[in-house]
């Protein structure tokens, strides 16, 4: 089995429904390898949801200590999930710094400044063009953020797109796509594999549902060798989910290991 790099719990990311005893529980069932909580922190963020979007951090590693005590050796890896604006990669990486976090993705929950779940007048453009704009928002985001280890769902932005084949391709935007992958490279990133999306993608009956061959074809080419899994669960019940296929599926194109975090080392374990 697998560690699924990126999950939510209801202790402090507020959409997830799974406590942290549900989760390690699930883990231990499905005999995974281990497993990173990745809490929503998201600075600044620009919608009145009605719930606040970060946390107290000391107060999250305070509960770490029981989760761990309650996990007796299995290990779960604390970790957080930021939420990008331009503005924010300074404070982020200052923060960051200042705890002994195992794991850092850094996500794109916005397009424009605006976040697509909430509004989809996100998508009133024709769809290379909201697609284009959104991946040169990741490169930017990559580029200018130094302090993290994971660049999470590069496809967040295909998850709610009323198009008809809403799925992200290569071909849609092949320099955006190229001055991302520089970037995670250079820096020596990791590119999050997120099987929520494959998923989501699955639900609206897509036959076309993994990420797209030439994405995965062009990151390995120019050199992108770290890739990561990540079920991005908010509920116990997908807990790695579809990992044993996109894990043949990224075999079939020279990938070999699943990286984690530790200590923000990266480790690696065979797909
Ligand atoms: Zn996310
Ligand atoms: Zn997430």
């Amino acid at each position: 089995m697998f560690t699924d790099t990126h999950n939510h719990t209801s202790h402090f990311s507020s959409d997830a429904r799974m406590t942290a005893k549900e989760l390690i529980d699930a883990c231990k069932k499905l005999q995974m390898n281990g497993v990173a909580v990745t809490e929503h922190y998201e600075g600044d963020y620009p919608h009145d949801i009605g719930e606040v979007q970060i946390f107290d951090i000391p107060e999250y590693f305070e509960a770490f200590k029981s989760w761990r005590e309650y996990a007796d050796g299995f290990p779960v890896y604390c970790g957080i999930e930021l939420g990008y604006q331009k503005h924010l990669c300074g404070f982020y990486d200052d923060m960051i710094a200042k705890y002994p976090f195992d794991e850092v993705i850094l996500s794109n929950h916005l397009y424009a400044g605006k976040d697509p779940y909430f509004f989809r007048e996100c998508y009133e453009e024709d769809m290379l063009t909201v697609y284009r704009k959104y991946i040169e928002e990741m490169a930017e985001m990559a580029e200018k953020c130094n302090n993290y280890d994971i660049v999470g769902h590069y496809d967040y932005i295909n998850r709610y797109a009323p198009y008809e084949q809403p799925q992200i391709k290569y071909a849609q935007c092949p320099e955006a796509f190229d001055r991302f992958f520089s970037a995670i490279i250079s820096k020596d990133k990791c590119l999050e594999i997120n099987t929520r999306s494959v998923d989501k993608m699955r639900k609206k009956g897509l036959s076309d549902s993994l990420p797209d061959k030439e994405i995965l074809t062009r990151y390995y080419e120019m050199g992108g060798r770290n890739i990561s899994l990540g079920s991005d669960s908010h509920g116990s019940e997908t807990l790695c989910i579809h990992f044993k296929e996109v894990a043949e599926y990224l075999k079939s194109f020279g990938f070999t290991e699943n990286s984690y975090y530790v200590g923000r080392k990266r480790f690696g374990e065979p797909l």
